[in-house]
């Protein structure tokens, strides 16, 4: 065990050797001739990542998942107009709650707590009246619910819709196919699948979803607005600086090498994200194959919607929501409940990006997991388990 614990909530997550030597580079000026070539090809990096065509615009600003989310909520959305939020959980009904501020008329798909709403329901609800645009998280982190959005961004253009995903906990993790599918807007924050620090808004819009903007009766709040941000992002793509308001420097270097890593995964970048979303399916397999042999239960309540890159596990008989602190007496950092229904009654762990280059850091992980369930009085095998989890990973 090192000296410090292991980082595994579902964000932030534990960062490559080389992302972590970015970040320590004494700050570039935005201007400078090495950093202007560096972002610009941070962002192409990103269509390359985002599997975007070239028409489609990355967008790397100062802040997070929720402003990212704010943006696109904004940008592709004017005051009246409809929208409909297929929601999983924590963060589809933030969403929600984002438009209503902004003023659009907004239909919420609920779902059960690990379910997702059907496609015959999210399709009924574009089909009531014209909507503007379909939002769906694409890893609610709440529940550990994962969609598929193939059908959805295609139910969107069968309604004449925008569809937006919110990555934030899935982008460089899960399947995502932006210019294949026609999915109209990805967004993510920096802190999670992708493996950097927290501090980056992160989005790629498609060109329909520019026309959007362009078009848009009631403009965004100027921090927020794509158009205030597009013709920086264009410069530093076409190598020339421009300002709005300073970009974040160090992390935009950090972006790079991240980006970089990623796509050093294979020969050509369809191959690298292939790879990497494969990584992450085996490596949440062998979680699973550690949890089952624990006895512990997913929330998402079918296989094939719970996320790669993190599990949400039921706490068990006898455990209660001191299961984190007592996992984290053995080393590794895992999260509570975030969910305001079920919050005292599950925990998170999260899996995804370069700590699965570490098989040992997984198994150390179901270890402590095993380690904290009996402390809290549960009888488990927890040797059984770590040989389960080490025979998928093919690490016996
Ligand atoms: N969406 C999802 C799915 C998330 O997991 C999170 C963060 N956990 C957010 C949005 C918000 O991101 P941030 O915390 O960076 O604002």
């Amino acid at each position: 065990m090192s000296d410090r614990p292991l980082l595994m909530i579902p964000g932030p997550i534990e960062i490559s050797p080389a992302v972590q030597a970015a970040t320590g580079i004494a700050p570039p000026s935005h201007v400078s001739p090495a950093f202007i070539e560096g972002f610009g090809s941070a962002l192409a990096s990103m269509r390359a990542v985002w599997q975007a065509d070239d028409r489609a615009l990355p967008f790397a600003v100062p802040g997070g998942g929720t402003l990212a989310m704010e943006a696109a909520a904004t940008n592709l959305v004017a005051p009246g107009e409809r929208a409909v939020v297929a929601s999983t959980g924590y963060f589809g009904d933030r969403m929600a709650e984002m438009l209503r501020r902004r003023g659009a008329d907004v239909v919420l798909v609920p779902s059960a707590i690990g379910d997702a709403p059907t496609l015959a329901a999210v399709g009924q609800a574009l089909a009531t009246a014209p909507t503007k645009a379909l939002f769906v998280t694409h890893v609610d982190t709440s529940t550990g619910v994962c969609v598929d959005p193939a059908p959805l961004a295609a139910l969107a253009r069968e309604h004449g819709a925008l569809s937006c995903f919110d990555g934030v906990c899935a982008t460089a993790g899960e399947t995502f196919d932006m210019a294949g599918w026609g999915a109209d807007v990805y967004l993510t924050a920096s802190q999670k699948a992708i493996g950097l620090p927290a501090g980056l808004a992160l989005w790629v819009a498609s060109e329909r979803a520019l026309a959007a903007r362009e078009a848009l009766s009631v403009p965004p709040p100027l921090t927020l607005d794509w158009q205030a941000w597009r013709p920086i992002m264009e410069a530093y793509l076409a190598g020339k600086p421009s300002y709005f308001s300073t970009p974040p420097t160090t992390l935009a270097w950090a972006l790079r090498t991240g980006l970089d890593e990623i796509l050093a995964g294979g020969a050509t970048p369809a191959a690298a994200m292939q790879a990497r979303f494969a990584l992450h399916s085996r490596s949440a397999e062998a979680m699973r194959a550690g949890w089952t042999a624990l006895g512990l239960t997913a929330v998402p309540v079918t296989r094939q919607q719970t996320a790669h890159t993190l599990s949400a596990l039921w706490l068990p008989d006898g455990a209660d929501a001191s299961l984190p602190s007592r996992i984290a007496a053995h080393g590794v950092i895992v999260a509570g409940g975030l969910h305001p229904e079920i919050r005292t009654r599950y925990f998170r762990v999260g899996h995804m990006g370069d700590v699965l280059n570490h098989p040992d850091r997984l198994l150390t992980t179901v270890r402590a997991v095993g380690l904290g369930l009996r402390d809290a009085g549960v009888t488990v095998d927890v040797d059984g388990a770590v040989a389960a989890t080490a025979e998928r990973l093919g690490a016996a």
